[in-house]
């Protein structure tokens, strides 16, 4: 609880505590009148406060104001006809009961939120001239020098120059088990270092580090605005004004006519029909449960490792149809184990040091994998220009002479004869010079929880789920048939794959969504085509952090169910509250008008609406039993 929560709680209960001593009491008249005035001024002096404000900046009707007036409304009426002061005063205290538990429920998520999100470094170690210094991590520059000591938070991305550590990255990918890191290896600001003193060369500023960048992300998403919460928005500034000109005209016509045809124009109890007609209007529930619903789902989603980046897209999630993959580091680890090497001229070892260095530049799963597989420091000085095709390879210049290094696209593309050969795997073809050379046989592994995931979406409704990919034919039949897919597309190019996606889309159903999952390499383009794209283990990947509209911390799959399934939940409670508070409104709005639910009823109505609904809300923050 903040200050100001706590200022407002001492006021509610010394309030109370007068209200329920003066109801022994029973003043009455102008002595009932006064008295009852303080409690009331004592817990409603903000609010009319504001009213007056937002009177006085002419700015559109809203609850203050109708709080007020109905309030002020009823301390006449108590005067005039029915010398009953407390309603008064309990509705602005019901009112502020229900303000405050708003406030200490929004203050609740959004620390849960943060306090997840534990990654924000306080300050770094820059080193100048040997000497080190504590700075704002803001102040550093691109290409400093910063120390990391053991225990110490990460605070910018860099390059590894001294020092070997064990680094927890859990906070940012997920992955619990601690990765050893080494001289020349990146390191992503948020995570811990663990163990050794390490150095670092920094390669981005602190705004552009992965920490900061997940944060704006977090932080960022309740502004974007789901359908839902837009509704409501508009619905208030039409619904307020709407309530107070009926309730005028509440106050007005009935009497007018009953005195025409009468002569009795009956008009206090037609004004605390008026009255309490305003005070069961309120929007209040609606107006703050909704937003805080979808503000718990992202909250409790993020508690999970699921970045969603708006309300918007969590309402489309919810209504996931059909799930595309990315075959590579999505559906498979990535990690590919080289199974043979077939080579004409050079020797294998060889064969595969051209390919080394030749993808030494490159970030790619099958890079990483054939430097892995070379297993020697590489000597990159050998390395003169390169260019990585999408979804073919690469060409590089190495030791001066034009390495290429794919699959048969890519050889194909540069008109390279060579032996298309049917090992089972994802074939890397090699050619120097434009000659043919040999090629390396890798494997990939299907990720433990691939199939389980693949189930798992299906039973939650998914429709479809589909497979794209940039490998060969036989690979992707096999995991295919493996995952049981519905379907799958293979040896497509980037560019392929949105049309593929296009497709698919085409085909599908207007209302439902077409998600698109992949691991960040290559496949932005897809990403963003998506009606949602999900981004797995992106961190790293600004262009995958750019392009998702849902990133994963870390890369397993199950975490796509367990997305869609806080997204239902999260829109459940949205639905619930919309219909529950509308319903209970409704009824007693008619109820108000008819004479028969007084100024009680209108408080329950209001404020008690408003608890349950905000209390419903909350409930999407919690995603233990999903
Ligand atoms: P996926 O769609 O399975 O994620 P990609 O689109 O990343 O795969 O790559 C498709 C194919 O292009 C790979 O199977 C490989 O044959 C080739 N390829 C892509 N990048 C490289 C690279 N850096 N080195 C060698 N081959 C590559
Ligand atoms: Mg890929």
């Amino acid at each position: 609880m903040n200050k100001k929560q706590k200022k407002a709680l001492g006021r509610i209960i010394i309030s109370s505590i007068l209200v329920v001593a003066l109801t022994f009491i029973k003043p009455t008249g102008l002595l009932g009148l006064a008295l009852y005035l303080i409690p009331y001024l004592i817990v409603g002096y903000e609010t009319l406060r504001k009213a007056i404000k937002g009177i006085m900046n002419r700015q559109p009707l809203d609850e203050c104001l109708l709080m007020s007036i109905a309030t002020i409304g009823a301390f006449l009426m108590a005067i005039l006809k029915t010398n009953d002061f407390v309603e008064g005063v309990a509705v602005m205290l019901f009112y502020q009961v229900g303000e405050f538990f708003e406030s200490y429920a929004v203050g609740k998520s959004r620390r849960n939120i943060s306090e997840l999100m534990d990654i924000r470094p306080d300050y770094a170690n820059l080193e100048n001239d040997g000497k080190i210094t504590a700075v704002d991590p803001d102040e550093v520059a691109i290409g400093s020098i910063i120390v990391v000591n053991p225990g110490e938070k990460v605070p910018i991305d860099g390059v590894i120059i001294e020092g070997e550590s064990a680094i927890d990255t859990a906070a940012l990918t997920g992955e619990s088990v601690p990765r050893t890191v080494r001289v020349s290896d990146e390191i992503y600001s948020g995570s811990i270092n663990l163990s050794g003193i390490i150095k670092i060369r920094t390669t981005k500023e602190f705004g552009e580090s992965t920490a900061s960048r997940i944060l704006d992300l977090v932080e960022n998403a309740s502004s974007r605005k789901s359908k839902s919460e837009d509704f409501i928005a508009k619905f208030a500034r039409i619904y307020t004004p709407a309530v107070v000109y009926s309730a005028i005209a509440l106050a007005i016509v009935p009497p007018a006519i009953s005195y025409l045809l009468k002569g009795n124009s009956e008009i206090l109890t037609w004004c605390y029909r008026a009255l309490t007609f305003l005070v069961i209007s309120c929007p209040c529930a609606l107006v703050i449960s909704i937003p805080l619903s979808f503000f718990a789902g992202l909250g409790g989603a993020s508690k999970e490792g699921v970045l969603i980046k708006g309300s918007n897209y969590l309402e489309a999630l919810a209504k996931t149809d059909i799930v595309v993959f990315d075959k590579t580091g999505t559906l498979t680890k990535g990690v590919f184990a080289v199974t043979k090497i077939k080579s004409e001229h050079l020797s294998p070892q060889e064969l595969l040091k051209y390919a080394a260095i030749a993808e030494s530049a490159s970030s790619h799963p099958i890079a990483k994998s054939l430097k892995e597989a070379y297993g020697k420091q590489i000597d990159t000085s050998l390395l003169g220009g390169l260019e990585e095709r999408a979804g073919k390879g690469i060409v590089a210049m190495v030791d001066n002479r034009e390495v290429a290094v794919g699959n048969a696209k890519l050889l194909d593309s540069l008109d390279i004869a060579y032996e298309r050969c049917d090992e089972a795997g994802t074939l890397i073809y090699l050619a120097i010079d434009r000659k043919y050379e040999g090629y390396i046989v890798i494997s990939d592994i299907i990720k433990d929880s691939s199939k389980k995931a693949i189930a798992k979406l299906k039973d939650n409704g998914v429709r479809k789920c589909i497979m794209l990919t940039g490998d060969n034919e036989a690979v992707a039949k096999n995991v295919a048939d493996e995952l049981r897919l519905d379907g799958y597309y293979a040896e497509l190019l980037p560019a392929d794959k949105v049309d593929r996606l296009e497709e698919i889309i085409a085909k599908k159903n207007d209302n439902n969504t077409l998600a698109f999952v992949g691991d960040g390499m290559n496949d932005a383009p897809v990403l963003a085509r998506a009606d949602i794209g999900i981004a797995m283990g992106a961190i790293g990947s600004d262009a995958a952090i750019e392009a998702a509209d849902v990133v994963l911390m870390d890369d397993d799959p199950m975490k796509i169910s367990r997305a869609i399934a806080i997204a239902r939940k999260c829109l459940l409670i949205v639905y619930e509250n919309i219909i529950f508070a509308i319903g209970v409104k409704l009824l007693c709005l008619l109820l108000g008008a008819l004479g028969i639910a007084n100024m009680w009823t209108a408080i329950f109505a209001d404020v008690g609406v408003m608890i349950i609904a905000v209390l419903n809300a909350i409930r999407a923050l919690n995603t233990k039993r999903l």
